[in-house]
């Protein structure tokens, strides 16, 4: 067997790149191979290959020299486990101005991209984990893209406001069907390499033992390219392209609103104006493309995409954490523990109901069936184990508890899982509104005691508030950070607070809504305020998504702890709660509910205004920065995250210490002022906004 082969098919890809027999450069390796050359990217000091000026730099002069040797086959392949390439580091992105400079920078990585699609010799691009991105980019102007059967592609600009911007437009819609190349572009979903193969830009399907016979395949002319040559296509057309555009931009309204999200449809008339020709479409592509970088929602949007960076980042290393024990398998309960389970945590889950613990079952397997499939699945469902007799107890790393709302029936539950667990155990607790320093008090050992706070429903909402009281070990606290993050979630640290910081934010901003229906305003008109804004629900239609029973209870909690008023509870809100009319879940409440769960809106009477929106959002700002000033979590960005991460709010806004830092500070402030001549003195600003701030 010829080493230096085995050398490369045992190196390349899916081991690190240790011991390679070729030349390494600083994020390139190039690798000699009989009459094949292999480009190997291996970005320095990152675990995922991401593309900046230096990669496209290094690879241009690699293929300068390149292209004055007699190459049959360059075949491109990455050095990481986790994959090909995630496309461009969003880093340069930030903060650009529309400018000559950017136009420039945008053609220069550009013109490497498009130096391999002009090479002479056959090029193939080998993938494996994640190509997305520009990483697509650089495979669609190979020749043939050959994947192992673990790839992944896609396309996720749109999600930071984008489009591709390295000729993946004008190449993928000329490789594949161009409506399905648009859908893809336009959703920014990822599919995987035996769909990329139905779809037609994946050449091949491998497992890695196959690799060297495909790329042998490939250079020998063997291996037809699936999609391409579509010069037959109707839709290379105009008139077919502009019918084909009409309902693209009709769809896409009604998902991302061009007011607020412009990219999916600067792609559309892209596609629709130049998808006749690739040379015109690349063309075109990138004057769009610096056209949409410099707006503020695209900066506003890769800056959600790094504030979901920094909340990761606050669980950084493994919690050692293999079993989870659930006290409550209720809402929260049966759904923590599936979501766990789907993690590939061991599960135990116990409830003195055992209907409750049937649903949770059944919800469970739901849950994994939908995330998971054959062998993975069966694994998922086995480590979710109903616990009829707290037998899981003693083998648990963490405990949650999610028990009904009750103080002394959360006192009584530690007290018995103190004398059952280990002494390494941690226990949490998944209280919304509880003092949690009340909840310890009188327990041997507090220190290991901790707030790990999800939101409703679990599987849907990325955020988790895990909460410090004073007596906390400090191990422990790190420790549910990292179990947060093992969990894919996203953990925010906060202090313990009345509703820490995400339920203290809401309420007021729920609670204002309330307030307008007593006063007549139509539920729609209100949802209608802060839909305009950006949320991606109206706070009616999210109160009865939440529960109205726990927004009341919520709302009490805070009412009475806080010693600023909140706004008033109706009494009929009461009366609903009382009346099983809890919202979503009971299929009635602010609103009814169609037999899809949806609710039965009617149209709007009329356009809401400005003051609407002021009238709930500000508070909402308010409170958040009352937040930061009582120290409950760290910082603004902090804050910002949690709440696009944890409810919705606007994205594209950037947050909303970072909306009212574009609004300004004073205007937010006076705002306010006004209002409470209008509503009275629980509109008084906080001092946080008087401060200096950078
Ligand atoms: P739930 O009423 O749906 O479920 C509570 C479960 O606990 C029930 O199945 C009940 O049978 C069980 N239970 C009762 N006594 C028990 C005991 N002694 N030992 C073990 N289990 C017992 O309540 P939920 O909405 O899941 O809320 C649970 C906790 O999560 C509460 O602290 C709540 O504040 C918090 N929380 C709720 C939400 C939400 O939106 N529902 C969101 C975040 C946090």
């Amino acid at each position: 067997m010829d080493m230096t082969m085995k050398t490369v098919q045992e190196f390349l890809g899916p081991e690190p790149m240790t011991g390679i027999d070729g030349e390494r450069g600083r994020h390139w390796i190039r690798h000699e191979d009989g009459d094949r050359l292999w480009l190997v990217l291996d970005r320095q000091e990152v675990s995922t290959n991401t593309f900046n000026e230096e990669v496209f730099r290094e690879l241009n002069a690699l293929l300068a020299h390149a292209e004055q040797e007699n190459w049959k086959a360059i075949v491109f392949r990455s050095a990481k486990y986790s994959g090909f390439a995630a496309g461009a580091d969003l880093s340069q992105f930030r903060g650009v101005e529309p400018s000559a400079e950017l136009d420039a920078r945008i053609a220069e990585a550009n013109a490497v991209i498009d130096r391999i699609a002009a090479l002479k010799a056959t090029t193939i691009a080998v993938v494996h984990g994640t190509c997305v991105g520009g990483g697509l980019e650089l495979a669609l102007a190979c020749d043939r893209i050959v994947a192992r059967d673990d790839a992944k592609f896609g396309f996720p600009e749109v999600l930071v406001g984008l489009h591709p911007g390295l000729g993946g437009t004008a190449r993928l819609t000329h490789r594949i069907q161009p409506i399905e190349a648009m859908t893809l572009m336009l959703t920014g979903k990822t599919v995987d390499a035996r769909k990329g193969r139905s779809l037609g830009f994946v050449d091949a399907v491998v497992p890695e033992r196959d690799v060297g016979k495909a790329v042998d395949e490939a250079v020998a002319g063997r291996m037809e390219r699936r999609g391409g040559g579509r010069t037959g296509d109707a839709l290379n057309l105009y008139p077919a392209r502009k019918a084909a555009a009409y309902q693209m931009r009709n769809e896409t309204e009604k998902r991302a609103p061009a007011e607020h999200y412009p990219a999916p449809q600067a792609l559309i008339d892209l596609w629709e104006k130049h998808g006749g020709s690739e040379a015109d479409m690349l063309k075109a592509e990138r004057q769009s493309f610096a056209q949409l970088l410099p707006l503020p929602v695209t900066q506003n949007l890769i800056r959600a995409f790094f504030l979901r960076e920094k909340l990761k980042g606050n669980g950084k290393g493994k919690s050692g954490i293999a079993h989870v024990h659930v006290v409550g398998a209720g809402t929260m309960g049966a759904e923590i523990g599936a979501w766990c389970a789907l993690k590939g945590m061991r599960v135990t889950i116990e409830d003195p109901q055992v209907a409750s613990l049937g649903r949770a079952v059944a919800g469970a397997h739901k849950l994994i069936n939908r995330k998971l499939h054959g062998p993975e699945a069966l694994h998922a469902r086995d480590r979710f184990i109903p616990d009829t007799n707290g037998v899981g107890l003693r083998h648990a790393d963490l405990v949650i508890e999610a028990a009904p709302e009750k103080p002394e029936l959360k006192r009584s539950i530690y007290a018995r899982l103190e004398k059952e667990v280990r002494a390494d155990t941690i226990i949490a607790t998944n209280t919304s509104s509880l003092d949690l320093a009340a909840l310890f008090e009188g327990l041997a050992k507090p220190d290991r005691f901790v707030g790990i706070h999800f939101f409703n429903p679990v599987s849907k909402l990325d955020l988790v508030e895990v909460v410090r009281h004073d007596g906390v070990d400090e191990e422990v606290y790190s420790k549910a950070l990292r179990f947060v993050a093992d969990i894919g979630k996203l953990p925010l640290p906060v202090k313990a607070a009345p509703g820490f910081l995400v339920n203290r934010a809401l309420m007021p901003y729920l609670g204002e809504a309330l307030l307008m229906i007593d006063e007549g305003e139509q539920p729609e008109r209100i949802d209608a305020a802060a839909e305009a804004f950006g949320m991606p629900v109206g706070p009616v239609e999210l109160a009865d998504q939440v529960g109205l029973d726990i927004c009341l209870a919520v709302a009490d909690s805070l009412a009475e702890s806080l010693e600023r008023p909140m706004p008033p509870v109706p009494q009929w809100l009461r009366e609903k709660v009382q009346a099983g009319q809890l919202g979503r879940k009971t299929g009635k409440g602010l609103y009814d509910y169609d037999s899809d769960n949806k609710p039965k809106k009617d149209k709007v009477k009329q356009a809401p205004d400005k003051a609407m929106r002021d009238r709930m959002l500000l508070p909402m700002l308010d409170a958040v920065a009352s937040t930061l000033e009582a120290g409950v979590v760290p910082d603004a960005d902090s804050a910002d995250a949690a709440m696009i991460f944890g409810t919705g709010f606007a994205p594209f806004r950037g947050g909303p210490m970072h909306y009212a830092k574009e609004r300004g500070y004073a205007d937010v402030a006076a705002t306010m002022e006004k209002l409470v001549l209008v509503h009275g003195p629980r509109f008084t600003p906080s001092r946080w906004w008087q401060r200096a701030h950078d």
